[in-house]
């Protein structure tokens, strides 16, 4: 079932009868596993802008979708390391990361860690290391795919992964093209905000020269507003204005603005952990069973 996270009321029920049916979705998850996808999703979570939700979006849709008993692994693809922070796995300088994957150092078998969060949730962290890479990365043969050829099918399958999230750096540098190489689908959060929709162009440009030249098979599948304020006029606008424009691309679920979901990190957790029958939470669980829905009707 979707709510309208926007009225905060379903079409059934009472509002407390609606809110209380989604806290007890999030505190007993046992109660209704989501859908293994047809087939694994390999999603890369991209916007050059920073702050928009990227991060957050990765770690809670990821998390969700663990609880529910789908194998998730998310590759923290930052040096900044959020991703790894709010997962809260080793991300040391010289803990087997992403960047050792990238160098072809290290398989996705050797970097990834279990989250303490859920024996299905798994990451591979961003260390300060991955922050010359960029740099580094230019002079490398078959430079844009080397994180592509990091995630073997072997490997994932190893692992058992059901989903991987890539969570990109604020750029659209080398690292960024990496994970739009690796990819099936790209996930766009957008902030609901006033120039939301400033540089979108830019990456959907870039996303369809990677199509051209590099990967045809991606697509953007998920448009995922976040940070949305319902006391602002702005926040519908640009709901609407995002709608009209990608049309089923954008998940019903809109992820409202919570204090929670900003709090979580700090604590090393994501907000399903942190408070699991907050708002924030309960919306980030309505947008993972969504995603995992949507893995069960494509069949590519
Ligand atoms: P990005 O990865 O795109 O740079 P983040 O996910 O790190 O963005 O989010 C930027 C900031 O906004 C962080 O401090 C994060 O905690 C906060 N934030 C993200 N989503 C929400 C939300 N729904 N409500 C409140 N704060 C949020
Ligand atoms: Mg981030």
């Amino acid at each position: 079932m979707n709510t309208t996270p926007d009225a905060g009321v379903g079409a059934g029920g009472t509002p407390i009868a609606e809110e209380a049916l989604r806290a007890a979705r999030v505190l007993h998850p046992d109660e209704g596993f989501m859908p293994r996808p047809t087939r694994r999703r390999v999603i890369t979570v991209a916007n050059q802008k920073g702050g928009v939700g990227k991060t957050t979006s990765t770690v809670n849709l990821a998390a969700g979708l663990a609880l529910y008993g789908v194998r998730t692994l998310v590759v923290d693809l930052d040096p900044q390391g959020n991703a790894s922070t709010a997962l809260d796995v080793d991300h040391r300088s010289g803990t087997p990361s992403v960047y050792e994957m990238l160098l072809g150092e290290a398989s996705v078998v050797d970097a990834a860690q279990t989250s303490g969060q859920s024996d299905n949730l798994l990451c591979v962290p961003a260390t300060i290391d991955l922050a010359g890479s960029e740099i580094e990365l230019v002079s490398m043969a078959s430079r844009e795919s080397r994180l592509k050829e990091a995630l073997t099918s072997e490997a994932l399958d190893q692992l058992d992964i059901d989903y991987v999230f890539v969570d990109c750096p604020p750029s659209l540098g080398l690292l960024t093209v990496n994970a739009l190489v690796a990819a099936h689908e790209v996930l766009i959060p957008i902030q609901c905000e006033y120039y939301a929709l400033e540089g979108l162009g830019q990456l959907l440009s870039n996303i369809e020269l990677v199509q051209r030249h590099l990967n045809q098979e991606l697509t953007v599948s998920t448009i995922l507003l976040t940070m949305y304020d319902g006391r602002t006029k702005l926040a519908d606008q640009v709901t609407q204005e995002v709608r009209r424009h990608f049309g089923d691309v954008v998940l019903k679920t809109i992820i409202p603005r919570s204090v929670k979901v900003s709090e979580a990190p700090g604590y090393g957790q994501t907000v399903l952990a942190y408070d699991p029958g907050s708002r924030g939470a309960m919306s980030y669980v309505d947008a993972a069973r969504e995603v995992a829905e949507r893995g069960v009707k494509e069949r590519r």
